[in-house]
């Protein structure tokens, strides 16, 4: 039912609606209220707290006329009382508010009470009647151009109307779950009676979304397993293993078989190998693209940043050419000339492997027998990213290799489509980091500490938030201004490095290279050292305004260092007093642990910011939050799988809905099921 049959919305409102994705009569039901405002225990005067806003039932004992203020604001007030004590409430360019009000009239007056024990103060408060007819006001996330007022008008012109909403839930779940039907749901998220209905539609709804993603996820998980792709033959990997400076730990043996394993099959691999920093996850990349080369056939792998692509390029030539593999690298910042001559020889099947940036998803590149496809960091990439590389091959492989240590129950949810390797083993004879927070007063001790240790051989990195100093005075470290002082300070007479995403292709690379060999002792730098990094003389990694970082980004700092047989340390530095930075830093210093880190950074700043909405390809949810409704996220996806084991391609009748559903969701990254 089209938005315009309801009362008050013309053309401009319905252009307006159809921003927010506001279409049909169901568009708008399904709009869930972001919040509640709660009139069902209202407060008195003096004892409403302070902090947060509240509901204050109060009687009108004056009422004020226009009072201009200094800066040419017109002010109304009102003063209101009950048994406790008195309260002015102040309204802003309006009169009609104060005028509204009956003298000696109760009302519920809703907002933040200020002031102290003698004098209380409610600014620009919502009035509600007395005795409101509902408990419960549903507060929606709205965009300019559509007041509160009108949008509540709406939804309840929709309520009365009562379009027909599609269930998703087929009605054995529903059941099974003790879920109630999607349009009382629907009423009670935007009407609730009492706290018990409200929780109980949330529920239901929080369950059916999950429900819809964890059927997503398991549509293109059939979609890769039903695919063909071109089974590698059984060659062994002793070579390999020969071939390497040292032993691979159990984890990294398993990870890797479990990879050839599914390389063997004529359905496609789809392996997510999860390991800490530091836990040698490129070696299994290395180990796939080996036993691709036995068979004959190539493989890519793409990793997010120059710096990362140069490194893997750099790191595994030797390997792979005593293995008799050749490897290729293609990034953004080489010459036209040497893209194509790059284009040409893959075309031609020249390299065994190529390793590259997003450069290697271009449209001139295409590759003679892809069979592998691998993703560096792959948290970093979107979904549709992992595609379209994949798709290069036509029935290739694919490998993806992750740092980031996701929850276990966000992991079901966003690589339910992937099979799990999780290297959770060390490489022998690591001692772990030992991190130290310091504020700035222990700066110079700090520096002291670095220097003892490049007299000694070894190297250190410093890291800023920032490239260059700005105009004004952030108070953040600019990696370009203290490479300077500290070159000609506190470092006067050591090689000191710089470092920056802004700088030319070539001079990262010298710097880099400088880094790698020793000659640059100390590396100043922004965060492009995060990812990947492999220097295993650099010991110390310090981390100016530290707090300016999110921890699993501390974490992917930290581990640059702790690679070699030294032993290693992370000083973060800050001089930040809020209690809740102090909190993240010392978790920090007290574990090493990447997945207590992330569970951390998981419960205390939401998935959203954890990693990103574009990163990891996972469709902004409505209502649920993974973090907090982990129970309902394990059965939903209970429930999905067992609606998928009976109708895997969503094709019955019965399941119509659901699969609409879905197909809108999984629109919204970029993928499409079958
Ligand atoms: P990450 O999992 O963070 O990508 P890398 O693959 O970069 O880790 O490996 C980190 C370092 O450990 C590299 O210098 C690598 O050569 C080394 N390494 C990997 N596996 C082992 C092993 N089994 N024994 C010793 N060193 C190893
Ligand atoms: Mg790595």
């Amino acid at each position: 039912m089209d938005i315009r049959m309801l009362r008050g919305v013309g053309e401009t409102r319905a252009r307006t609606l159809a921003k927010m994705g506001i279409a049909t009569l169901e568009d708008l039901l399904l709009h869930y209220p972001r919040g509640y405002i709660d009139l069902s225990a209202p407060c008195g005067i003096l004892d409403a707290p302070l902090d947060r806003p509240c509901a204050v039932l109060a009687t009108v004992i004056k009422k004020s006329g226009e009072i201009r203020t200094r800066g040419g604001l017109k002010m109304y007030k009102a003063t209101v009382a009950d048994d406790s004590g008195e309260m002015e409430l102040t309204f802003f360019n309006t009169k009609y508010a104060v005028e509204s009000l009956d003298y000696d009239a109760a009302y519920l007056f809703y907002g933040r009470v200020e002031g102290n024990l003698l004098r209380r103060e409610m600014r620009a408060p919502q009035i509600f009647p007395p005795r409101a007819d509902r408990p419960f006001f549903a507060v929606y996330p709205l965009t300019a151009g559509v007041s509160a007022r009108t949008f509540s008008g709406l939804v309840e012109q929709a309520l009365k109307l009562s379009p027909i909403l599609p269930e998703r839930i087929p009605a054995d779940i529903r059941a099974e779950y003790r879920l109630e039907g999607i349009a009382g749901a629907v009423r009670a998220i935007h009407r609730p009676q009492n706290s018990d209905e409200l929780e109980t539609a949330k529920r239901r709804l929080i369950f059916e979304e999950l429900f819809t993603l964890a059927a997503g996820v398991g549509l293109l998980r059939t979609r890769t397993r039903a695919a063909a792709a071109q089974p590698m033959e059984p060659h062994s990997l002793q070579p390999f293993y020969d071939a390497l400076p040292f032993t691979l730990t159990g984890a990294q043996r398993r990870a890797i078989e479990e990879l050839t394993a599914d390389m063997r099959r004529s359905a496609p691999a789809n392996r997510l190998v999860q390991g800490d920093v530091g836990s040698g996850k490129t070696m299994v990349a290395a180990a796939g693209a080996y036993f691709a080369f036995l068979s004959g056939a190539q493989s890519a792998m793409m990793a997010p940043t120059e710096l990362l692509a140069r490194q893997h390029y750099e790191g595994l030539s030797p390997l792979c050419g005593r293995l008799g593999m050749k490897v290729g690298l293609l990034v953004g910042s080489m010459t036209p000339a040497k893209k194509r001559a790059m284009h040409e020889a893959l075309a031609a099947g020249e390299f065994d492997l190529c390793i590259g940036t997003h450069a290697l998803l271009s449209q001139g590149v295409s590759f003679q027998n892809l069979a592998l496809v691998i993703t560096d960091e792959q948290h970093r990439f979107g979904v549709a990213q992992r595609a379209a590389l994949g798709q290069k091959g036509r029935h290739a492989h694919t490998l993806v290799m992750s740092a980031t240590p996701i929850p276990r129950t966000l992991a079901l949810m966003i690589y339910g489509e992937l099979d799990v390797s999780v290297i959770d083993e060390l490489p022998p004879g690591r001692s772990p980091v030992l991190t130290y927070k310091i504020s700035s007063g222990k700066r110079e001790r700090a520096f002291g500490f670095i220097r003892e240790h490049l007299d000694r051989g070894l190297q250190a990195y410093i890291v800023c938030p920032r490239v260059e100093a700005g105009e004004e005075d952030t108070g953040l470290r600019a990696a370009t201004d203290y490479m300077l002082e500290l070159s000609g300070g506190a470092f006067k007479g050591y090689t000191v490095g710089l470092l920056h995403g802004r700088m030319k292709a070539a001079d990262k690379e010298r710097t880099m290279a400088g880094f790698q060999d020793g000659t640059v002792q100390l590396l100043v730098s922004t965060t492009v050292v995060e990812v990947g990094v492999d220097v295993p003389n650099a010991v110390i990694m310090m981390v100016e305004n530290a707090e300016r970082f999110g921890l699993s980004q501390l974490h992917q700092l930290r581990g640059r260092v702790g690679r070699g047989k030294e032993q290693s340390y992370c000083i973060l530095l800050s001089d930040s007093t809020s209690p809740e930075t102090l909190d993240r830093l010392k978790t920090m210093c007290r574990t090493n642990d990447g997945f207590a880190i992330a569970e951390y950074d998981l419960r205390t700043r939401g998935p959203g910011n954890f990693l990103g909405q574009q990163q990891h390809g996972l469709p902004q949810l409505r209502i649920a939050d993974l973090a907090t409704d982990v129970e309902v996220v394990a059965e939903a996806q209970r429930a999905a799988n067992r609606v998928l084991a009976d109708d895997p391609a969503l094709q019955k009748p019965k399941h119509a809905a659901l699969r609409a559903a879905v197909e809108r969701l999984m629109d919204s990254v970029g993928e499409r099921p079958n």
